[in-house]
């Protein structure tokens, strides 16, 4: 189905875009990468007026780092992630931009559409959520950083007002002894997963000092299993400690029966993901390579 009509607009400033959304009021829309908001447009489910569109605005698309923090511009696509040495300093976020649907959408879609759009089952969120993650956004009435935790509100909700933007991700990197990933179980390459898990931890030895664990599609908004988190924190990683965080990122789920699996294979399936992003990451912490990607099934 074709869009309903609709006005286009292309502000060479983010402060004009913010502006433009202002005047031209409800019915008017920011546009990134598309990849959610033109197949909703397509379906009728969205029919904005007016779109004010992001992808020209100079110097919104970056990956830097300074004084130990990554900023990401909040038009950076996907793909630009995937590919960048920088952005592989965090494993789990280099997971994430790789197991992005398809070449395509990678290509199109970008971090700060992704997180503004706050898809329960999208992937940024999540593999962001066991880092310390802030957005730095612009509206009306200026500039203001908040922690990515404090960004999502409920299903396709956040605290953005109408006409305030996402302008930049920003990422502390971890310390030393630190290693991150992030894994999904998918039906295919191009579909949302049914299940996803994110973990970033630091490693003393066999000690886990400090751990993040962010489950994602098993509730209205990304969540951090943070029982899960207390069964390793300051103990010894073990076949029974990774048994007991498995068990408490399972009963930390609360999803949806839906298309992709009823409510128990996905309860399951996250923790069996949670432990496996948990062994990964270790390997991780202690120096090793290893790639990983979606799981399909
Ligand atoms: C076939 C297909 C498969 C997909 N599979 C996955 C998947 O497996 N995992 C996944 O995470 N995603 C998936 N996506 C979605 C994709 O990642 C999108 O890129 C993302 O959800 C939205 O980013 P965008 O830049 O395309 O935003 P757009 O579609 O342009 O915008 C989305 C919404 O965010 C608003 N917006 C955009 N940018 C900003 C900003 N900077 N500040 C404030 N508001 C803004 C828009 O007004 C709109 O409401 C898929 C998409 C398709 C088409």
């Amino acid at each position: 189905m074709y869009p309903r009509a609709f006005h286009y607009h292309r502000p060479s400033s983010l402060e004009q875009a913010v502006s433009l959304l202002s005047e031209l009021g409800e019915e008017a829309k920011f546009l990134a990468g598309g990849q959610s908001l033109i197949p909703l447009m397509k379906l009728r489910f969205a029919s904005p007026a007016h779109l004010v569109d992001l992808n020209f605005i100079p110097g919104t698309s970056y990956i830097r780092e300074d004084n130990g923090t990554l900023r990401f511009g909040a038009l950076t696509r996907h793909a630009e992630i995937e590919n960048s040495e920088l952005a592989a300093r965090l494993p789990v976020l280099h997971d994430c931009a790789a197991g992005i649907a398809d070449v395509q959408v990678r290509n199109r879609g970008t971090i700060g559409g992704s997180l503004a759009e706050a898809d329960p089952s999208g992937d940024w969120a999540v593999a962001l959520l066991t880092l310390s993650a802030d957005v730095h956004c612009l509206g009306p009435r200026g500039e203001r950083s908040l922690p990515l935790s404090q960004l999502v509100r409920d299903a396709y909700t956040t605290v953005l007002e109408r006409d305030e933007l996402i302008q930049e991700v920003a990422v502390k990197l971890p310390p030393k002894g630190s290693g991150g990933a992030y894994l999904s179980c998918k039906r295919a390459a191009p579909v949302y997963p049914t299940a996803s898990a994110a973990v970033e931890l630091t490693i003393d030895g066999e000690v886990c000092q400090e751990i993040a664990i962010a489950l994602g599609c098993v509730s209205l908004t990304p969540i951090r299993a943070k029982d899960a988190e207390t069964v390793l924190r300051g103990r010894k990683i073990s076949e029974k400690t990774l048994a007991d965080a498995q068990e408490a990122a399972r009963a930390a789920a609360d999803p949806q029966s839906d298309m992709r699996g009823s409510a128990d294979y996905k309860r399951a399936l996250v923790g069996a993901l949670a432990k496996r992003a948990i062994q990964v990451a270790v390997r991780r912490a202690r120096g090793e390579r290893i790639e990983v990607s979606p799981i399909y099934a």
